[in-house]
């Protein structure tokens, strides 16, 4: 019987393996293959990730002796040897997941190193300094990343020896401080952990392995996976690779690059890199890096390799390069390469721009930008005129660009207790950390004090859309005191700050921001996506003005007009009130009169504002209970009003509490016992649609939507009422007009009767926040109380209110769509809900065959494009 393979050189692997070998595994792996120069090493697979948590987090016997024969390979190649040796071979220990998670999972350097391998690489260096730094990188990366001890607390003591020694930066300090302190680090290790640090290199090696396995299951990982429909069955590889020293001096290096600038698309190689520095350096914001082109200054050799290397990467993969590299003495090592994270200006630029060089088709370019990405370009920019008399008091790093205006809080817990309060917030660290994440979310606006243009802040704000200035060296923050001072000025916890994530500029006060429109690339792209896709995209809007935005955002028609929010408005709630506590249809008829004026000049100005495109309007659907009066006040009014007395209208509103009205007196139920309602609204859409179609020349065909139907009798007692009057009014206009009834599907039952349910319906459209909620068995308003438990114990791995529940909730659609079309071939199919405008729910619509997705407004370019998408993926 032969064993399942778990352990992969980079010799056997390729770009394609990435589901199995993780992203980065599998990129290093097909370099390898491309020649370019890579240091060797193997990849343990996502498959053993997956074994690992399944054997209850324990290796395997059988992984431990494959790694160990990888390892073996890797001394043949290297020369070196792993363990107690003349020439000791030292890795790195480097997490990767199928797409990248950046910062969520650390690597782990220099493993291997002990108190005697230590002096080997001194004197095979001849650097005790460089043996010493990488000694106590390593100690303090394990200790972190395997043990979970604090990095702060190693920070700390280097800080310490700095003041004694009264230097500034790490460079500054010799091999004498760094003996010292790898000698402090390991008191510190056993003073936190009750053992000595493991000096064993394969002891070492295991438990780094374990530790990246158990990394992906940690909070920040899971919070992020979250945000980012990543499924917790994936796993992730760890890649084991030789070691190359960026910090042995002078001739040596690290840095970081993109084959194109990644925040404007602007065609030029974009990077930053330091001088004798390991790893994370440039990351970290420790030490201010240099730009990538000071490297050919430095070594034109190097600068010209890495420049060919560059191009050779993006034209194989097809799309801009993050590259990572280390000089080793004067020789250049790449340590990886990924499809790099960019805004959405510049996915929409290099996409429009690889099309026109040639290098992609449209469909490709379709696929570079990621959907969610499209609503940060609809997100506010400054008002021109009040962006105009602002003055600046700092200037920092444009890190990722847009404009926000808020509050400013110093640590992630405040930012994102003050979000939750509803306040906008405006994050501001000295540099952010992964534990930061939450916060980063909340936020507005980012603002650090150090750290480059790939810092962690700048990297995280940018995949998330978020402005960010970073490394604005002009402020300075004190934490403690919640203070913020720049330009002799001081700014205190809450106060209001502005930034410009795409000049760098930092204003000490709000200023206003503005809606942005579709242009440039941006329209160019967003008409190849039309040209392309299939399923067509709606809005969710309510009121003319809601319309005329999506409009212009490119929606096709409206697919939900709810007709209740009209009722809200203050001049209107009386006469609904009015309706609602009516004893007799007379007085129910009488505050429908005062309602079907206001009703129909609603419809006339949704209709003008869609310019002829189909509209779809729903009937008056809430629980009532969100309309009474409960102000002692307003109730005696109303019953002046009415005619009644307070006592009578006091009784008549208890009578209509009901104990869960998400489940009660709603929806097509309200018709079953008013009928006058339907009659009233379907008079307005009517009447309405007759008018505009005289005055515009429109040929509007109003679809008229019947709510929260379970039953067909149910739908067919509401429909023959709608047809009558709609019939009575086109008579008496003498006018011609088509219309169409349908009904949304959101109760379980119509889905699963939605043969029966088609005979009446001309269309479905799937409510789809409703359906979630009663498909689960609970509501949409009390579900966040306890969804965050069944996320942490991995019951749930997402907010199904949010993306659709395709195996559940799904099931329900798909089984709808089949009866439904079974009996009315033609039947027109579309979703409403909240779904309408997630990615991936639009991608399953396309794939279940429905017409069309609604959504609001802000989320029509992206649903647009999910569209393209869907059909680039999966052509119908
Ligand atoms: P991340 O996913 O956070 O970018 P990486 O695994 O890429 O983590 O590692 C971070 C950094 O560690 C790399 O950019 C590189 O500078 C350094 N590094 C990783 N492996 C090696 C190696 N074999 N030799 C030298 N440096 C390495
Ligand atoms: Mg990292
Ligand atoms: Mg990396």
């Amino acid at each position: 019987m032969t064993n399942k393979k778990y352990v992969y050189l980079f010799t056997e692997g390729n770009a394609k393996m990435r589901n199995l070998l993780g992203g980065k595994g599998a990129n290093l792996a097909e370099m390898t293959n491309l020649g370019i120069p890579v240091p060797q090493g193997f990849t343990v697979s996502t498959e053993a990730c997956i074994k690992y948590h399944d054997d209850g987090k324990s290796i395997s016997k059988d992984i431990i002796l494959q790694i160990n024969d990888a390892l073996t390979e890797l001394e043949k190649i290297t020369g070196k040897s792993f363990g107690i040796s003349d020439n000791p071979l030292l890795l790195s220990v480097r997490s990767g997941a199928r797409v990248s998670m950046p910062g969520m999972m650390d690597t782990i350097l220099n493993l291997g190193l002990n108190d005697i391998t230590v002096e080997k690489i001194a004197k095979l260096t001849n650097n005790i300094r460089f043996a010493y730094d990488s000694y106590r990188r390593f100690i303090q990366m394990f200790s972190d990343v395997v043990m979970g001890i604090e990095k702060r607390k190693f920070e700390d003591l280097i800080d310490r020896v700095k003041e004694e020694k009264g230097v500034k930066i790490d460079t500054e300090l010799d091999e004498n401080d760094l003996r010292k302190l790898v000698i402090q680090f390991k008191e510190l290790y056993i003073k936190e952990i009750g053992n000595p640090f493991p000096e064993d290199p394969r002891q070492q090696l295991i438990e780094a392995v374990s530790a990246v396995f158990r990394s992906w299951n940690n909070p920040r990982a899971i919070v992020y996976r979250r945000l980012n429909d990543i499924p917790g069955e994936w796993g992730t590889g760890v890649n084991v690779q030789s070691m190359v020293f960026g910090n042995m001096g002078n001739t040596s290096g690290t840095g970081v690059a993109f084959t194109r600038n990644p925040a404007t698309g602007e065609n030029k190689i974009f990077g930053e890199y330091l001088i004798n520095a390991q790893g994370e350096d440039v990351v970290a914001g420790i030490r201010t890096p240099q730009p990538i082109t000071k490297l050919k200054e430095d070594s034109p050799k190097c600068y010209d390799e890495f420049i060919n290397i560059a191009h050779k990467l993006e034209n194989h993969y097809k799309d801009i390069q993050d590259m990572e590299f280390t000089i080793e003495q004067g020789k250049l090592y790449f340590l990886q390469t990924r499809n790099g994270k960019r805004t959405a200006q510049a996915a929409l630029k290099i996409a429009v721009d690889m099309v026109n060089e040639g290098s992609i088709t449209k469909e490709e370019a379709i696929l570079k930008v990621e959907p969610r990405q499209l609503e940060t370009l609809l997100h506010p920019a400054f008002d021109l005129d009040e962006i105009k008399r602002a003055a600046a008091i700092a200037k920092g790093l444009p890190a990722s660009p847009g404009a926000a205006c808020g509050k400013i809080y110093f640590t992630a817990e405040e930012a994102k207790k003050h979000h939750e309060k509803g306040e906008k917030v405006i994050l501001v660290r000295l540099e952010t950390s992964p534990e930061d994440i939450e916060g980063m979310i909340a936020a507005e606006g980012i603002l650090t004090v150090r750290g480059g243009m790939t810092s962690h802040a700048a990297v995280v704000a940018r995949g998330m859309g978020t402005c960010c200035v970073a490394g604005c060296g002009k402020i300075s923050i004190n934490e403690e005191k919640k203070l913020l001072k720049a330009d002799g000025k001081s700014y205190n916890e809450g106060d209001y700050v502005s930034l410009d994530g795409s000049t760098g500029n930092v204003y000490g006060e709000a200023i206003k921001t503005t809606v942005p429109t579709i242009s440039g690339n941006f329209e160019i792209f967003m008409k190849w996506a039309d040209q392309i896709k299939k399923l067509q995209v709606r809005t969710n809007a309510d009121t003319p003005s809601e319309a005329k935005e999506a409009i212009k955002f490119g929606a096709k028609g409206i697919g939900l007009c709810r007709t209740e929010h009209m009722f809200f408005e203050a001049d209107r709630i009386p006469a609904v009130r009015e309706m609602i506590v009516a004893s007799t249809a007379e007085q129910r008829k009488k505050a429908l009169d005062k309602l079907l004026p206001m009703q129909k000049k609603d419809f006339i100005g949704i209709y003008e504002a869609m310019e002829g495109n189909p509209v779809t309007i729903r009937f008056l659907d809430p629980p009532l209970h969100e309309f009474l009066p409960s102000e002692e006040e307003d109730i005696r009014a109303l019953a002046k009003e009415m005619g009644i007395s307070f006592e009578e209208l006091k009784t008549t509103i208890a009578s209509l509490h009901e104990f869960n009205p998400m489940m009660g007196h709603r929806g097509c139920r309200l018709t079953v016992s008013y009928p006058e309602i339907a009659e009233m609204q379907t008079t307005a859409i009517i009447e309405a649609a007759i008018e505009v179609n005289k005055k515009k020349g429109f040929n509007i065909v109003p679809e008229i939507m019947i709510p929260l139907v379970a039953e067909i009798k149910e739908l067919k007692f509401v429909k023959d009422i709608v047809v009558k009057t709609a019939n009575q009014v086109i008579e008496k206009s003498e006018e011609k007009l088509k219309y169409s009834v349908g009904t949304m599907i959101e109760i379980p039952r119509a889905a699963l009767t939605a043969d029966e349910i088609a005979k009446e319906a001309e269309f479905f459209s799937f409510g789809t926040n409703d359906l979630t909620q009663m498909t689960f068995g609970f509501s949409r308003d009390d579900a966040g109380k306890f969804l965050n438990d069944y996320y942490e114990n991995k019951i749930y791995e997402f907010d199904p209110f949010e993306k659709l529940d395709q195996v559940g909730v799904g099931k329900l659609v798909k089984m709808a769509v089949e009866l439904g079309r079974k009996t009315r071939p033609d039947i027109h199919l579309g979703i409403c809900g909240e779904h309408g405008g997630d990615p991936s729910s639009v991608e399953f619509c396309h794939a279940t065959g429905l017409d069309y997705v609604s959504c609001s407004p802000f989320r029509v370019p992206l649903a647009r494009l999910a569209s393209a998408q869907a059909q680039v993926k999966n052509p119908r």
